[in-house]
């Protein structure tokens, strides 16, 4: 039977630290897949839910974008440790109804943490707080609806309402959402990749021309060398740890580039394989690559250098192809070897050992995710990694591309769909055409600038489809201050989260079916597509019984405000939006006539495992950039300073944890029990801070706007990685991220590179 919530929160006295181990997956993985199950969902339930996951007629797993095996080629158990656990969350029997709240005040809701909230379960009814009110209480959907129209309507210009999106949002919910946006008149269409991988749509789209991935499962699991950096796949997209085992078994070989050397890179023990249950499993890492924070632009500048003066480079591809091969090779011909060291504290040798693997290698795949993308020259260092694949022709060909490996399970699709403040022109005009509506043409604000907007009040209205802002957002005070500001903020949520804690002055909680849930909108069973990291898109159905009567789907939600909204005299009328709400088929129609590559969709996904969208890089090696050729890029190198007795710290997931969702207090790959109230630091730094492992400290954030940052109460954890590096867990440590601190032409919070100093807590023991 399903354990209830837990009472208090986490009691972090109970901390245990032990040795990281060296081994990923394994037979622990599955017991604490099935215990993590079988605590939300009990057993029957358990094994009725999991044997649905990712197969060709079930629905897709709520956790990361990595693709599944082609259909035909999957496994019973098609999932992760990680993938069971976001699975058995959604799935959890746990319940939030109105006695709750009737139970828990919104000031005794703020006094907790995420895991313990997210730990009370579904929501199962809408839910408002109304000015002054201390408690939410029921409001019918109809109400609901007519609320969210009347303070849209009662805006002075669309541009003062944010409408933010979690990745976790279908196609066709993204596609309707952003639909109701423009017609409403604003782009103010934030979503959570502006948080993560914004900095590689930018890069990707200066220099390829599209700001996609290109490569295949097959290609990564015959690739010569994969090139894995700033990722951790074995918390973060587990599954790609058994295409990194195909690819060893084809004779790959794989080099980690990561401040610390993780599990998932180490011994894979694939639980689907004898070796991987009774034996060592596969060793995958070849080389690893301790690198500095944020050291990784000088890392494969110095890469761009060696392989130049080896000759290593693809010439026929790069006159055939490319522009701007001269300027780059000049800007690398005296490259700054010192710099080099000091930036990526690795010896020249370890790169030049890493060089020599990519100089031999037939066909190379570079992946990549966060530990790129949030510094300051996030897009300059994916910029760097084109560069270095533009030079080994290793775009377009078997066995080799570029390999953004994104987080969140439909992201990808949500752009797509058009889910982003700044549109292409291409795109609006094909709206305009399609539904006769006038749709906006001003950008409108990315997370960073939403926040801001919110704060000064130029936002009064904040919309949240999916997603957890107050958490999940940078310099948390700032964010929780201006969604506080708000007149209205509506949360359309499955489960409770802190956004939820922290509400406008009036504020609405929306409940909504969840990926594993049958969906009967219209009276019909209805369908949705996803698309991942590799821009396949495939169909997902939910075989579960909702877990409220009272749920309705975010199609339903959307297009509801819609009619809500939209008086006749107003061009969104014009939109069938009660055609859209019923028939999912209708939205993927009209998707196909506004998108490129999704014609015949319909029968499409009927075909299992779905389609792949066009690549013209990966499928034909054209590059639909201004120059009409793939670009290099010349980009200086940037070494951060980081003052005398100060740390740079990169805030990173535990094991049990996906975004800002906290499955439970342990981090098994990195030895810890019991706690999320740790940061790691290197045994000398800790000596020569005048601390010891286990000291309660204080970090205290060090940035230019005078601000003082803190958060509290952490134990140090001595912990190998390069020196002057420290990590630690967010959402706890998002209150050090300030807001102004992005990633130049992206503005991606740099979450990977805070400056902070550590303060013994309360006399430090
Ligand atoms: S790898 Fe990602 S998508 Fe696949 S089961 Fe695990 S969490 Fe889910």
């Amino acid at each position: 039977m399903a354990t209830r919530a837990p009472n208090g929160e986490p009691d972090e006295s109970r901390l245990e630290v032990s040795a990281a181990p060296e081994h990923s997956a394994g037979p622990r993985a599955v017991a604490a897949a099935m215990r993590h199950a079988v605590g939300q969902m009990g057993v029957r339930r358990s094994a009725a839910t999991l044997r649905r996951v990712n197969q060709a007629d079930g629905f897709d797993c709520q956790g990361c974008a990595w693709p599944d095996a082609e259909a035909g080629h999957r496994h019973v158990a098609e999932f992760c440790e990680n993938g069971a656990k976001a699975v058995a969350e959604e799935a959890t029997l746990r319940r939030v109804d109105a006695g709750f709240f009737a139970e828990h005040s919104v000031a005794d809701l703020a006094g907790h943490g995420d895991y313990w909230l997210g730990q009370q379960g579904r929501l199962t009814e809408p839910m408002v707080l109304r000015p002054g009110a201390t408690h939410y209480a029921p409001i019918g959907w109809d109400e609901a609806f007519a609320l969210v129209a009347d303070h849209l309507r009662g805006l002075d210009h669309p541009d003062q309402a944010v409408f933010y999106t979690s990745g976790r949002t279908s196609n066709e919910a993204a596609f309707v959402y952003q639909l109701l946006v423009r017609a409403f008149g604003t782009n103010n269409l934030p979503d959570c990749s502006n948080m993560c991988h914004e900095s590689t749509s930018v890069a990707l789209t200066e220099t390829i021309g599209i700001g996609k991935g290109s490569v295949t499962l097959t290609d990564v699991e015959t690739a010569d060398l994969i090139v894995v950096a700033g990722q951790n796949p074995g918390t973060n997209h587990p599954r790609m740890l058994a295409s990194l085992e195909v690819a060893k078994d084809n004779g790959a070989r794989i080099i980690s580039v990561n401040p610390l050397r993780e599990a998932g890179l180490g011994r894979f023990k694939n639980p689907q394989r004898p070796r991987g249950v009774v034996g060592h499993g596969t060793r995958l890492a070849d080389l690893h690559l301790p690198i500095r924070l944020g050291g990784d632009l000088a890392l494969f500048q110095a890469w761009g250098a060696l392989l130049l003066k080896w000759g290593a480079i693809d010439e026929e591809f790069l006159a055939e192809h490319t522009v701007g091969f001269t300027a780059y090779a000049e800007g690398l011909a005296d490259l700054d070897w010192d710099k080099v060291e000091e930036a990526t504290g690795l010896t020249r040798d370890q790169i030049e050992e890493g060089a020599a693997m990519i100089r031999d290698s037939a066909a190379t795949v570079w992946c990549w995710a966060m530990g790129l993308t949030q510094h300051r020259h996030g897009v300059a260092t994916i910029k760097e990694v084109v560069n270095l694949a533009l030079l080994r022709g290793d775009i377009g060909r078997p066995g080799a591309g570029l390999c953004p490996v994104r987080g969140h399970s439909n992201v990808q699709g949500d752009r797509t769909m058009g889910i982003w403040e700044r549109p292409p022109v291409w795109f609006l005009d094909a709206l305009e055409v399609e539904f006769g509506i006038p749709v906006p043409r001003e950008h409108g604000l990315d997370v960073v600038e939403a926040i801001r907007a919110l704060s000064t009040g130029a936002a009064r209205v904040f919309v949240g489809l999916g997603g957890n802002f107050a958490s999940a957002a940078p310099d948390t005070p700032v964010t929780e201050a201006a969604l506080r500001r708000a007149d209205l903020t509506v949360q359309i949520s499955t489960k409770l989260n802190r956004s939820h804690a922290v509400p406008g002055t009036t504020a609405l909680i929306l409940p909504v079916l969840g990926r594993s849930e049958r969906d009967l909108t219209g009276g019909s069973p209805q369908r949705v597509t996803v698309e991942d990291s590799m821009s396949m898109v495939h169909a997902s159905r939910g075989p579960l019984a909702p877990a409220s009567p009272e749920l309705r789907s975010e199609v339903d939600v959307v297009c509801s405000i819609a009619l809500a909204l939209f008086a006749e005299d107003h061009p969104g009328s014009g939109v069938p939006w009660e055609r859209l709400r019923t028939d999912y088929g209708e939205i993927r129609h009209r998707i196909s006539r506004v998108i490129p590559g999704f014609d015949d969709y319909e029968r499409r996904i009927d075909q299992p495992g779905g389609f792949v969208l066009p690549h013209p890089p990966r499928d034909a090696r054209v590059f639909p950039t201004a120059a009409g050729r793939a670009v290099l890029t010349v980009s200086p190198l940037d070494v951060l300073d980081l003052p005398e007795g100060h740390l740079l710290l990169q805030t990173l997931r535990s094991h049990d944890q996906y975004n800002t969702t906290i499955y439970g207090l342990d981090d098994r790959y990195r030895g810890i029990r019991n706690g999320r109230r740790v940061v790691f630091v290197h045994p000398d730094d800790v000596a020569d801070l005048g601390l010891a492992g286990g000291d309660l400290v204080d970090l205290v954030a060090v940035w230019g706007d005078g601000v003082e940052r803190r958060a509290d109460r952490f134990r140090v954890v001595p912990y190998d990685q390069p020196r002057g590096c420290a990590a630690a867990y967010y959402p706890e440590t998002n209150p050090l991220v300030p807001l102004g601190s992005v990633a130049v032409g992206s503005n991606t919070p740099t979450s990977k590179s805070v400056v902070v100093r550590l303060e013994p807590h309360g006399g430090g023991r």
